[in-house]
């Protein structure tokens, strides 16, 4: 038996890179081992920032495929389209019901997205934290698994949660809780920036291993290593940071001091990574190609999924309406 629920989404960003890997994916491989699992291609989420929706079917597909290549295994986790649950956009109007404005406002992810862009503050993007505590709460999760900067959603979640029950005098909400997970931050192949397909510093899980080696070899290193004489410092080396992530531990230990004593160059330390990234991504690779020969499968696992996920939603649903007196 499972230790409870975890629900975790992401919005539909098409073929997935290593920082989504490291970030997400691994996790969410992992935690299939002790909880059940309800993993969400969030779709409507993605649709407060996009100017079309052209390239959304292609990217479901493509994240799926990345998804269940990586090993989410869909007869026991629920895999399933957002969109596909439209009780989701019920209960986000009853939550907005319970949430203060300033709230929202106030959001350092909120804040960061008018900045970013400030002439398209639409009230979608407002109520973005209420739409995902909706999908929280409405599979009555246990347990979500955040980083540092998803805290505050998670947080806001909880208080939804309980403004709901004390307004409506009920329990029809379960507060979840944070899994505190590390989430190391990847950074791009620029060494500076955080690893995206936005800024195109990506390396993306299912390239073939030419192109991998060829992404590896344009990585930025240490700045201050100039010649192949000189001294490395593997401390600042985002190089050396995904060997610690796809290299062994007497690999690893190696490379340190050979950078610092020049024995090793930059040059032959790529080398090392992209032959060590594509002896690691060999068999999801193969797995992805397999399932690729097969999209409608794909689609029937993402129409399983919303089956599964729509029994679990009703249910809550009939409890909420209740609780409301509707
Ligand atoms: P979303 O808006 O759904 O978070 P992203 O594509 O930005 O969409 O991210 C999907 C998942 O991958 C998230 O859990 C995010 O934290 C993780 N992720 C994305 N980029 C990185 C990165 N460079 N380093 C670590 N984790 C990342």
């Amino acid at each position: 038996t499972k230790k409870g629920r975890v629900f975790s989404g992401a919005r539909p960003t098409g073929r997935q890179h290593l920082g989504n890997y490291l970030g997400a994916i691994k996790n969410y491989v992992a935690m299939q081992d002790d909880y059940d699992c309800v993993y969400c291609i969030v779709d409507v989420h993605a649709l407060t920032t996009m100017d079309t929706t052209m390239e959304l079917r292609t990217n479901t597909y493509d994240m799926a495929l990345d998804w269940l290549a990586a090993g989410i295994r869909p007869e026991e986790s629920i895999v399933f389209i957002q969109s596909h649950v439209p009780q989701v956009m019920e209960l986000h109007t009853y939550l907005s019901m319970v949430t203060p404005l300033g709230k929202l406002t106030d959001l350092p992810t909120f804040k960061e997205k008018v900045r970013q862009n400030p002439n398209n503050v639409n009230y979608g993007l407002v109520g973005y934290p209420v739409l995902m505590a909706a999908d929280i709460v409405l599979y009555k999760a246990d347990y979500v698994p955040v980083g540092i900067d998803q805290a505050p959603h998670l947080e806001f979640t909880r208080e939804c949660v309980r403004s709901f029950n004390y307004r409506y005098n009920c329990k029809a909400l379960i507060e979840p809780q944070m899994k505190a997970t590390e989430f190391p931050k990847v950074l791009g192949i620029d060494g500076v920036q955080k690893m995206g397909k936005s800024l195109n510093n990506h390396i993306e899980l299912a390239s073939t291993p030419e192109e991998t080696a060829k992404r590896v070899m344009t990585m930025v290193t240490d700045p201050q290593r100039l010649r192949r004489t000189d001294p490395g410092n593997p401390d600042v080396c985002n190089v050396f940071s995904l060997h610690k992530m796809f290299t062994s531990a007497e690999d690893l230990a190696n490379i340190n001091v050979e950078c610092r004593r020049a024995g090793i160059g930059c040059v032959d330390c790529k080398k090392k990574l992209a032959a060590n990234l594509n002896s690691h991504f060999e068999p999801f690779r193969a797995r992805r190609a397999e399932l690729d020969q097969k999209p409608d499968h794909i689609w029937e696992i993402l129409d399983d999924g919303a089956i599964r996920a729509r029994k679990i939603a009703e249910a809550t649903m009939v409890e909420v309406r209740e609780a409301i007196g509707l």
